[in-house]
């Protein structure tokens, strides 16, 4: 039989005391002191362990900021992701991406395989919303170098010709990639980011370390918990500068689009940087914000886009093809909802 773990203690009067009364208190004494003392020793020591270190730094054309309890941290991230930049940014010229953007065709490292062939997979998936090929009408626009302009309707039609991932071929065992015509180009702005945290994660996690939260201007990770706790994650009110909602993750990412941090503005009317492949216009499903939470940061990085693109209701679809992911489409009057 298994025996209570619950002892009856004897009536304190029934206890002889073997030691003299002021031996007694002495002892008490000593043992509060020390109590006292490992008391405050234990929060002095939990207050350093509580600390958070922060860094942040211009990359990938946004801030990143890394946060997390280990001071290496910030390092690990910050030197991977300079990698990521260095072979996908269509900023740098030396760039796999830029090289493939001048010449048209290109011998690719795996790793940009890898994310061209997830690019695809979010082509395929959205049917065609999310495309990478969108880089001629990106700079039609002038949002390559902020130097904003409203096309006219034939300019439009005439730069489609250069859109559609269809037209990205893929040669010698997938080892090179050839444009169908050279004045395409590729733009992994809706991506690369995403890809570039899960990779600094990957980098931390193999140097120990168990919680850091990685934000990519909006593409975010939150590995393990905060002390204890999970992170907590603010999403921006669109047309406010006040947070809208706080969401609390663990282990999972989340990314955003929306038409609110990149646009301009032409006779009142707002013109944002997410582009409809179908039609060269700026996309106009009715979303203002869309945030995903997904089990990956360039999941939720391409999904967020793809969504923005196809509105609520094509969006909706495309999300249940990612039931493993979680995600988590919010629409601006959802947001509230969100967590429940
Ligand atoms: P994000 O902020 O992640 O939604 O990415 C937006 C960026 O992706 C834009 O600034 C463009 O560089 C690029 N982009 C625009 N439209 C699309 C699209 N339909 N599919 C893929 N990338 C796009
Ligand atoms: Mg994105």
């Amino acid at each position: 039989m298994v025996k209570s773990q619950i002892q009856i203690l004897p009536n304190p009067k029934q206890i002889q005391n073997p030691k003299s009364k002021t031996f007694w208190d002495l002892e008490i004494g000593i043992y509060l002191v020390v109590l006292v003392l490992l008391v405050v020793l234990g929060f002095l020591c939990g207050c350093q362990s509580r600390y958070l270190y922060k860094d942040s730094r211009v990359m990938m054309g946004t801030f990143v900021e890394v946060t997390s309890p280990d001071k290496q941290a910030a390092g690990i991230a910050f030197a991977e992701i300079k990698r990521i930049e260095d072979l996908l940014s269509k900023y740098k010229p030396e760039s796999e991406v830029s090289q493939l953007n001048k010449t048209g065709k290109i011998k690719a490292s795996p790793e940009t395989i890898y994310v061209l062939k997830k690019a695809k997979e979010f082509w395929l998936a959205s049917e065609g919303a999310f495309d990478i090929t969108v880089g001629p009408l990106v700079q039609l626009w002038g949002f390559k170098d902020k130097n904003y302009y409203v096309p006219k309707d034939e300019e439009i039609k005439k730069i489609l010709n250069l859109v559609g991932f269809e037209k990205i071929l893929f040669k010698d065992n997938d080892n090179v990639v050839e444009f169908s015509f050279p004045e395409m180009s590729i733009d992994l702005g809706a991506i690369a980011k995403g890809y570039a945290v899960d990779c600094a994660i990957d980098k931390i996690r193999a140097a120990g370390i168990t919680s850091c939260l990685i934000n990519a201007g909006g593409d975010i990770y939150a590995l393990g918990n905060r002390f204890g706790r999970p992170w907590r994650i603010a999403i921006q009110d669109p047309r406010g500068k006040k947070f809208f909602a706080y969401l609390e993750l663990e282990n999972q990412a989340i990314a955003t689009s929306g038409d609110y941090e990149q646009y301009f503005l032409k006779r009142q009317k707002r013109y944002a940087h997410i582009f409809d492949p179908q039609t060269g216009y700026p996309a106009n499903s009715g979303l203002v914000s869309v945030t995903v939470v997904a089990g990956d940061c360039l999941t939720a990085d391409a999904l967020a886009t793809s969504l923005f693109v196809l509105g609520k209701d094509k969006g909706q679809k495309l999300a249940e093809k990612f039931p493993q992911t979680k995600i988590k489409l919010i629409e601006i009057k959802d947001i509230v909802k969100y967590g429940e």
